[in-house]
């Protein structure tokens, strides 16, 4: 922890860190959410489908490295356990139980819906008070969105499929 850059955040540092391990648990959950559906995906779209839940799956680990980075120079400790995770979470472990195409997609939309919302927290949270924070919530709320987009669009992509091809 660096004491100056601990010093210069105008908001409690402990309501940061609370907020910053809320955002680290659900970047865990999503991770595991998306690799895991991507193994077990099944139906039209699936090799396409499967590519990108993968990537997105990295992009979460990645997120969580941001995190637990931020975590760590504010003097805090990132959730210390798997059960911590789903106890901090905002955003609800969706357990691949059904691997159809069009299940894992809305599932994993309704978690960058979650993700966008949390993201933005802490951005109204941190803004003009902590800026390394904002500035790094800012950088993957970008990719959150980006994440809903590309879900969105491949159940559209997934729909006309479908539609088109039983007429
Ligand atoms: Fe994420
Ligand atoms: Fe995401
Ligand atoms: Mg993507």
């Amino acid at each position: 922890m660096g004491t100056r850059g601990r010093e210069i955040v105008g908001i409690d540092v402990e309501e940061v860190l609370r907020l910053l391990n809320q955002a680290y648990a659900s970047e865990w959950l999503a991770y595991y959410q998306y690799w895991l559906g991507a193994k077990l995906i099944k139906g039209p779209m699936k090799d396409a489908v499967a590519a990108e839940l993968n990537l997105h799956a990295t992009e979460e680990l990645q997120h969580a490295v941001l995190v637990a980075g931020r975590i760590l120079q504010l003097g805090g400790t990132p959730v210390l356990s798997p059960e911590g995770w789903l106890a901090m979470s905002p955003c609800k472990y969706d357990a691949p139980e059904d691997p159809y195409v069009a299940v894992l997609l809305d599932q994993n939309i309704a978690g960058e819906q979650c993700a966008i919302t949390t993201y933005k927290e802490l951005m109204d949270a941190t803004k003009d008070k902590d800026m390394v924070t904002y500035n790094m919530a800012l950088t993957i709320l970008a990719q959150e969105v980006e994440h809903e987009e590309d879900l969105q669009s491949l159940k559209e992509d997934l729909e006309l499929m479908v539609s088109r091809g039983s007429k």
